[in-house]
């Protein structure tokens, strides 16, 4: 196991909410898991592995999020 790493998984693909649709950036799915991990009391690298635990953030959306095929691309 290399965990040479303090990064538990490689966050390079946009999610989506199954629900209303919006997309989320690998950095802003990591912030809401980390955030929904110290409501929730989860472990947030679980989350990270499991976006289907994860809520969308949109106000009244009851859905959750689900990793896509497309792959995100960091602007530098
Ligand atoms: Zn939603």
């Amino acid at each position: 196991m290399g965990s040479y790493r303090s990064d538990p998984v490689h966050l390079e693909f946009w999610y989506r909410c199954v629900k209303c649709g919006y997309m989320y950036t690998p950095q802003q799915f990591q912030a809401l898991a980390q955030l929904h991990a110290s409501h929730t009391g989860e472990k947030e690298a679980e989350l990270l592995e499991a976006p289907e635990r994860v809520p969308c953030r949109n106000r009244g959306c009851t859905g959750h999020l689900t990793r896509t095929e497309s792959e995100y691309k960091e602007a530098r």
